[in-house]
């Protein structure tokens, strides 16, 4: 190849709004046969928002009911202190209902799981329901009832347990769901990937009913789909497709997936959508200055077309 042909590929990729690091990408792009795409804000657009007619509460013995606004005031003070796109649809929510929403003391992140502190003198936990089941807290049927509705049609579920008053632990009490759209260019673009010969994969750390219902939205098979992978899990996900003599293109946008994009990029690529975080656009071979996945497939095609021309 060329330096002046890989120039002006490189070119052409930046007028389809593919920022390419360095010319030798467009060596890696074209050998590619695996694209992995992360979930949320990738395949999605990443904004979420709180469906309320999905979200439930539990006040014993009455069956479940409607989550009341002090509930969601509770959910979004103690979402307020995290900035994972599921706690901005609580807390924006959550600030619909109250001028000011309560002060977190003792808050902790909790990476891939949810969140934890003291609201009004009270311990509460936020996240996975399944996590929520390890710190002692399971779902009563009630609600595990609404978890698997949610879930089933997309929905990511951070269930609410709080600290009982008198000292006997933390109790779950609520469900809330939560719902984020899907870029509407991404069916088509899976579509043109798996045309040029490339096996599209879902990986996320959401739960396997919503990731099933975003992998048959996209066309992406049942089998290609890996989920609640934990954020230090994804880079292994990348290198256990390598071991088995992939190439792969990662496509993602969160901190929680630089270190997935890096592996990558030991033998393959990594790409950041654009409006991803900075640690991952840090971390790619390649921006997507578009935050769209028809960008990945523009990408290939120049790095074929140049490739082509100057052998
Ligand atoms: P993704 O791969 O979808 O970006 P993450 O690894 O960041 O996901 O998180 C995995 C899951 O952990 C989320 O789908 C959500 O259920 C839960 N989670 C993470 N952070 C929070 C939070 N602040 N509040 C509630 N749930 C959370
Ligand atoms: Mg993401």
């Amino acid at each position: 190849a060329t330096p002046t042909a890989l120039l002006v590929g490189t070119g052409r990729a930046a007028r389809l709004g593919v920022v390419i690091k360095g010319p030798e990408v467009l060596e890696s792009t074209r050998t590619l046969d695996t694209v992995v795409l992360d979930k949320t804000g990738t395949v999605t657009q990443g904004r979420m928002t709180l469906d309320l007619e999905a979200s439930w509460q539990l006040r014993p013995p009455q069956p479940r009911q409607p989550l009341s606004p002090e509930t969601l005031v509770l959910v979004g003070a103690l979402e307020s202190a995290s900035e994972h796109p599921v706690a901005a649809a609580v807390t924006s929510a959550a600030r619909g209902c109250t001028d000011a929403l309560p002060a977190v003391e003792d808050f902790r992140s909790h990476e891939g799981q949810g969140v934890t502190g003291r609201v009004a003198e009270r311990y509460a936990a936020a996240g996975r329901p399944g996590w929520l089941a390890q710190l002692g807290a399971p779902l009563p049927e009630a609600l595990r009832q609404a978890v698997v509705e949610a879930e089933e049609t997309g929905a990511t579920v951070v269930a609410l347990a709080v600290e009982h008053p008198h000292g006997t632990g933390l109790e779950a009490v609520a469900v809330l769901a939560v719902r984020d759209t899907l870029r509407p260019s991404s069916p088509g673009a899976v579509a043109s990937l798996r045309d040029l010969g490339l096996r599209p994969v879902l990986l996320t750390g959401d739960n396997a009913r919503a990731a099933t219902h975003v992998a048959a939205q996209v066309g992406i098979a049942q089998d290609d789909v890996v989920s609640e992978v934990l954020p230090a899990d994804k880079h292994d996900v990348v290198a256990d497709l390598q071991a088995r003599g992939a190439v792969v293109g990662m496509v993602g946008d969160g901190v929680n997936d630089a270190a997935a994009l890096a592996q990558a990029g030991t033998r393959g690529l990594g790409m950041a959508m654009g409006s991803g975080t900075d640690v991952a656009i840090e971390a790619a071979d390649i921006i997507l200055v578009r935050p769209d996945l028809d960008a990945v497939v523009a990408a290939v095609r120049v790095s074929r077309a140049t490739l082509r021309v100057i052998r």
